[in-house]
């Protein structure tokens, strides 16, 4: 049938409903396909109390959306149906559209295609324009299918004794990072157990208020950055569970704060420098004077040029520079004492963090921050002050070596989910498609529903 849109006549029936009218709007660019409801009340029992003696009380209309048989014409499909009134209960009730999605205005057929496309990762909006079904039909639809899976997959994780045993927590911008959502990952699984809006205390509560708490007996460390909130809510509710600072967050934080504070200092010195001798030599009349101070000049300008390029080559993992890199390096740090003590005291971090005894990790620790304090050297000094209190959880790092890094791995996916997504307009469907997301592929897969 309808193979070309001229001249169609039709005929179909489904169950107890009769479609014998096919219209086609050419200016509207719609179809539309008419079917009523045949059934009659002997077959009827009351949906309320069971007897078998309704009437026909009135007829309704319910317009679905349908699948378009051809390309550019929206297609309908309008259902005259009854409705009953029990002899016996005095009850009224709908007759049941048998090829009507659940929860939609749209056709099980026209549910099933969205499904498919949105197994091919089509973005919601792209299926909407081809169908000509509202994206918010789409992402019912999407919602409803992920709802269904992670649903299955928590039970199926539950029956097995499901106990992680590492976590990792972080928070994510969203909302062209105006706002902030935060998610917890199972750190063997990858999988996402929860993602909320916001990262305060009040937000990230709900996360020990939503998920199983029972299921989180076993955790042995939790990864994260430097935020309270986290840390305090891990420690009243998962108290059994360590805190393990995030060795990434804090070299970057030590890198951005301490390391690039002082040069950036430095090199704002020799900026000044320069700029007096340059005031001088043009203030100065005197000729063997003059190009005396403007030599000088150039030399604190070289010096300048010298660290202020040196930015990567200081932030950088000494292990990563080419030889000529390094000896550029080198004579930076012999002309910048207060630099090449950050730098030294980076590299300890850095072989602190990989110690993996905690007796010698706390002896470790102690030890730089002590040398930290006494630097005199003021974005070092600060950094220990702030820190120091933080020393068991930078310590757990050692027995528990577990980082938040697998769960920046999920801002790919995060990007996948913005992009099938169609933005932002509904958090908790952005939500549900992050944690689905990172089922394993075996859950992904979007089942046909019969
Ligand atoms: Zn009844």
């Amino acid at each position: 049938m309808l193979l070309d849109h001229n001249n169609t006549k039709i005929q179909i029936t489904c169950q107890q409903y009769e479609c014998t009218n096919y219209e086609l709007n050419e200016t509207k660019k719609e179809i539309w396909l008419d079917f009523h409801s045949r059934q009659t009340t002997e077959n009827v029992r009351c949906m309320y109390c069971g007897a078998d003696n309704v009437e026909i009380h009135d007829n309704s209309t319910t317009i679905l959306k349908d699948m378009p048989v051809f390309y550019g014409f929206r297609q309908f499909v309008r259902v005259r149906r009854h409705k009953y009134k029990c002899r016996f209960c005095r009850k009224v009730f709908s007759e049941e559209i048998c090829f009507k999605e659940t929860n939609t205005r749209v056709t099980t057929r026209a549910a099933n295609f969205i499904r498919a496309f949105l197994s091919m990762g089509m973005p919601a909006s792209t299926i909407s324009e081809c169908t000509g079904i509202h994206w918010e039909t789409v992402r019912n639809i999407h919602t409803q299918i992920m709802d269904e899976t992670l649903q299955t997959r928590f039970r199926k994780l539950k029956e097995d004794g499901y106990r992680p045993e590492y976590l990792a927590v972080d928070e994510f911008a969203i909302h062209k990072g105006q706002t902030y959502a935060t998610s917890v990952m199972d750190l063997d699984s990858g999988e996402v157990l929860w993602v909320g809006r916001g990262r305060s205390t009040e937000d990230f509560k709900k996360f020990f208020q939503e998920y199983d708490m029972d299921l989180l007996k076993e955790v042995k460390a939790v990864a994260m950055d430097m935020n309270t909130a986290f840390r305090n809510l891990f420690e009243k509710y998962i108290p059994q569970a360590e805190i393990v600072l995030d060795r990434f967050h804090v070299q970057s934080l030590y890198s951005t704060r301490v390391l690039n504070a002082v040069r950036v200092a430095e090199a704002k010195q020799y900026l000044r420098y320069g700029r007096c001798f340059k005031k001088f030599w043009k203030d100065e009349t005197t000729k063997s004077l003059r190009s005396e101070l403007k030599q000088q000049f150039t030399e604190e300008h070289e010096k300048y040029i010298a660290i202020r390029d040196s930015r990567w080559a200081v932030l950088t993992n000494s292990k990563n520079l080419s030889a000529t890199q390094k000896t550029a390096l080198e004579t930076i740090l012999e002309d910048h004492k207060d630099l090449a003590v950050c730098y030294a005291m980076r590299e300890e971090m850095t072989r602190l963090f990989e110690l993996r005894d905690p007796e010698k990790a706390t002896k470790g620790w102690k030890k730089w921050f002590k040398a930290a304090a006494k630097s005199r050297i003021k974005p070092l000094v600060n950094f220990a002050k702030a820190h120091c209190e933080k020393i068991d959880y930078l310590v757990s790092h050692a027995s528990h070596p577990i980082s938040t890094a697998k769960l920046e791995g999920l801002n790919n996916k995060i990007k996948v989910a913005k992009r099938i997504g169609y933005g932002f307009r509904n958090d908790n469907y952005f939500f549900t498609l992050v944690r689905y997301l990172s089922l394993p592929h075996k859950y992904m897969l979007i089942p046909q529903k019969t």
